[in-house]
């Protein structure tokens, strides 16, 4: 008999390492989206040490995570009349020593091949997550802003979706704003900076919640706590 768990956990496994060496070596102002407005030294560390990991995301959820995003494009693509294209290549200089890499998630086009939306999915254990929010979280709004800026288009949606039930779903348009964008060149700045001053940058969360994912946290913590800075963000181990 063919051992399934093993076939699953070996295949999952590559891919994650596939994934892994997509994002193995950076040069110093290179950064993903998906970085804006997060913690700057999590970042850092994660650029120059390669390979380690900042937030523990198992194989298995990972994975599925990956399966319902594709199911919520597959049903926007069947819409008739909507043209989409999905995983859009993105490269921009956006200052002289900052460029953002990425991929969207999907784009609406019209019939002359113009941007009419900009889509981010972000896949949930449970929509409680988002709660009564009237806006996305912050580091999904800087993650879309920078696709709205660089793309020059003025609409946008971030789509939570319940992993174990796709139907479970909520949407938070998004516009250009000039104010977050310029919060996001400023910190991508600072950090392309420290990166060439090979400092590391302070251990200073701009939420509370990613000291808690993340695998630095022990080592920040005995930092903080000697640079006498508040430890709230480290409390919730
Ligand atoms: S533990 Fe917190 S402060 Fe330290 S690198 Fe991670 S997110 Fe930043």
């Amino acid at each position: 008999m063919l051992k399934i768990d093993e076939i699953i956990t070996d295949e999952l496994t590559s891919l994650n390492d596939r994934e892994r060496v997509k994002h193995k070596k950076r040069e110093v102002g290179i950064f993903y989206p998906s970085e804006s407005m997060q913690c700057q030294r999590k970042i850092y560390i994660g650029v120059v040490q390669p390979g380690r990991k900042t937030q523990k995301m198992p194989l298995g959820l990972f994975h599925m995570a990956k399966l319902a995003e594709e199911s919520v494009i597959k049903c926007v693509q069947n819409k008739p009349g909507i043209c989409v294209q999905e995983q859009v290549r993105l490269v921009k200089e956006i200052s002289p020593d900052v460029t953002i890499h990425g991929y969207i998630d999907f784009t609406t086009l019209d019939d002359d091949g113009n941007t009419t939306g900009v889509y981010e999915i972000k896949s949930v254990g449970n929509l409680s997550y988002v709660g009564k929010a009237t806006e996305a979280k912050l580091h999904h709004r800087s993650q879309l802003q920078c696709y709205l800026q660089t793309l020059g288009c003025n609409k946008g949606g971030i789509i939570y979706i319940e992993r174990g039930d796709i139907c479970k779903v909520k949407q938070f348009d998004d516009t250009l704003d000039p104010d977050l964008w310029g919060r996001i060149k400023t910190h991508f700045s600072e950090l392309s900076q420290y990166m060439k001053d090979r400092e590391i940058p302070p251990p200073m969360p701009i939420e509370e919640w990613e000291c808690g994912y993340c695998e630095f946290k022990d080592e920040c913590k005995e930092e903080r706590k000697e640079l006498g800075l508040k430890l709230n963000s480290l409390s919730k181990k």
